[in-house]
C-alpha cells in the first residue's frame, strides 16, 4: 500500500508552527509496512488542496490530510475535498448534537462559526474526537481512501493510532514496506560511503545515509512481497554488520548511551565522570536512561581551575604545566573522579566551547577526552568548530564512543 500525505495550514508554509505531524505519520506507516509516496505542505487554499488530493488519488492508494477542518473561515479542507470528489457536505446531525452539548458543558454558546465542523462530506466514515470539535473522516472514492484527520497533534495522534491505523493495516495487501536502521558512531558520512560502496549497488533494499548529530544512520527500504521483502533486508543488514563492525553500535530505537547503559549494567561495572567544557551534558545524558543508577555513581561539573584541583591527584603542578585544556589534564579528570567516587571507569572532558579562546589562546573546539577503565587509559583530542551546544554534543558523544568500544571489545 502507497500513501500521499498533504498537510494543510498556511501556518506551516510560514514555519510559525513545525510540521511535525508529517514525522509522526511517516513513522507510524512506515512501522506498519505502508511506504509514504509524497508528503506535500499547502496552504489553507481550495485550488491547492485540489490540486495534491487529485494527484495522490492519481498516484497512490490513499491520501491523508491534516488540518483545516477548524471553525474559522480559513479551514477550507472540507470544501476543497468536496469540490475534487464533486460529492455535496451534508450536515451530520449527531456531530452537531455533540458539538451543541459539548459548548453546553463549557457554559457558554455554541458559536455559528462551529456549526461548519459538522459538514461531513457525502458517504463518509466519522473519526471520533474526544480531544477536540473537529470530528475526521473517511471517504472512498473510486477504490482509494482519503482520511481527512484535525491538525492539532494531540488530537491527530489518538485518532491515527486508535480508529484509521488498523483500518490500514487492515486494507493492506500484497506489497509491504519494511525499514531498519543501522546507527553507526565513530566516523563521518564519507567514509562510511566509502566502506558501504565496497559491499556493492544497493537497490533493493534502497539505501540513504544520514548524519544526524555525531551519527550517522543507515536506512534500509525493503519494498515488495512480506517474505521476499524481508529475506532481502536481513541479508543486505547482516552485510552491513559484517562490515561496519567497531563502527555499528546499535539498531532501529536503540541510542549509543542506552548501548553504553546495557554494557555497563551486563558486565557490572561502574562508571563516574568530570566535565568541564561539557558542562554536566554527560551526566544529563546518562541519567536520561532509565536504570542509570545501577552502574552511574555520580559525576562533577569541575568548570573551575579551583574545582579541578579538588579531584584527588589532579595537582596545581599538573595544571601550570599542561594548562586546563590538555590531555594531561583530562586523563587526570578521568583518574581523579574514578578514585573519588570508587567506580571502575571514568571519563575527564576539558575543551574550549567558544565562542572565544580562553587565556591559553588554544583554538575553540579543541577538547580533551579522556576514558580509563580497567588498567586502560585512553585519551581523543576533537578539534570541531561549532556552537558552543554542538561542541559539548560532539564531546559527549566521543566519550560515550570510546567507552562502547572499551566495553564492547570483551
Ligand atoms: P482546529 O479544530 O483546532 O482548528 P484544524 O483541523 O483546523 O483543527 P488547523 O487549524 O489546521 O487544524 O491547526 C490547528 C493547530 O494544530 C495549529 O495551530 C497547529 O498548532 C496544529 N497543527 C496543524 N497542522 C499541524 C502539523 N502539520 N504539524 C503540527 N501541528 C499542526
Ligand atoms: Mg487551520
Amino acid at each position: 500500500m502507497i500513501v500521499d500525505l498533504i498537510c494543510i495550514g498556511n501556518e506551516l508554509l510560514t514555519g510559525l508552527v513545525n510540521n511535525t505531524n508529517a514525522g509522526y505519520l511517516a513513522r507510524q506507516l512506515g512501522s506498519a509496512g505502508i511506504a509514504v509516496r509524497k508528503c506535500s505542505v499547502v496552504a489553507d487554499d481550495v485550488g491547492a488542496i485540489k490540486e495534491a488530493v487529485t494527484e495522490a488519488l492519481r498516484r497512490s492508494d490513499a491520501a491523508i490530510c491534516t488540518g483545516g477542518l477548524g471553525p474559522t473561515d480559513d479551514d477550507l479542507t472540507r470544501e476543497a475535498i468536496s469540490e475534487t470528489l464533486e460529492r455535496p457536505l451534508q450536515l451530520h446531525q449527531g456531530w452537531l448534537a455533540r458539538l451543541e452539548a459539548f459548548f453546553e458543558r463549557r457554559s457558554y454558546p455554541m458559536p455559528p462559526a462551529n456549526r461548519k465542523q459538522a459538514l461531513l462530506i457525502e458517504g463518509s466514515t466519522i473519526l471520533e474526537n474526544p480531544r477536540g470539535t473537529a470530528p475526521g473522516s473517511i471517504i472512498e472514492h473510486e477504490h482509494k481512501l482519503l482520511i481527512l484527520l484535525p491538525g492539532p497533534p494531540q488530537e491527530l495522534q489518538p485518532m491515527f493510532e486508535e480508529q484509521v491505523l488498523p483500518l490500514l493495516k487492515a486494507r493492506r495487501q500484497g506489497q509491504i514496506l519494511l525499514t531498519k536502521t543501522l546507527k553507526c558512531t565513530g566516523l563521518g558520512e564519507s567514509l562510511l560511503e566509502e566502506k558501504i560502496k565496497t559491499l556493492g549497488q544497493w537497490k533493493q533494499p534502497s539505501l540513504s545515509l544520514v548524519a544526524k548529530g555525531m551519527e550517522v544512520l543507515i536506512q534500509l527500504k525493503s519494498y515488495g512481497e512480506a517474505d521476499r521483502a524481508e529475506q532481502l533486508l536481513e541479508a543486505a543488514a547482516n552485510k552491513l554488520r559484517g562490515a561496519l563492525q567497531g563502527y555499528l553500535y546499535g539498531e532501529d530505537e536503540q541510542t549509543l548511551a542506552g548501548v553504553v547503559a546495557d554494557l555497563f549494567v551486563r558486565r557490572g561495572l561502574t562508571l563516574a565522570v568530570a566535565e568541564s567544557c561539557s558542562g554536566g551534558l554527560l551526566a544529563d545524558t546518562i541519567t536520561g536512561i532509565p536504570g542509570s543508577s545501577r552502574f552511574f555513581k555520580g559525576g562533577a561539573v569541575t568548570y573551575s581551575l579551583d574545582s579541578k584541583k579538588l579531584l584527588p591527584g589532579l595537582s596545581e603542578k599538573l595544571l601550570q604545566e599542561h594548562g586546563a585544556v590538555s590531555a594531561a589534564t583530562a586523563e587526570a579528570m578521568a583518574r581523579g573522579v574514578r578514585d573519588l567516587f570508587q567506580a571502575d571507569a571514568g571519563i575527564g572532558i576539558t575543551g574550549i566551547a567558544g565562542p572565544d579562546s580562553d587565556a591559553s589562546g588554544q583554538p575553540v573546539g579543541l577538547v580533551y577526552v579522556a576514558a580509563s577503565l580497567g588498567s586502560s587509559m585512553e585519551i581523543q583530542e576533537l578539534n570541531y568548530t561549532a556552537t558552543r551546544r554542538a561542541i559539548k554534543e560532539r564531546a559527549v558523544q566521543a566519550a560515550l564512543t570510546m567507552l562502547w568500544r572499551r566495553l564492547s571489545e570483551g
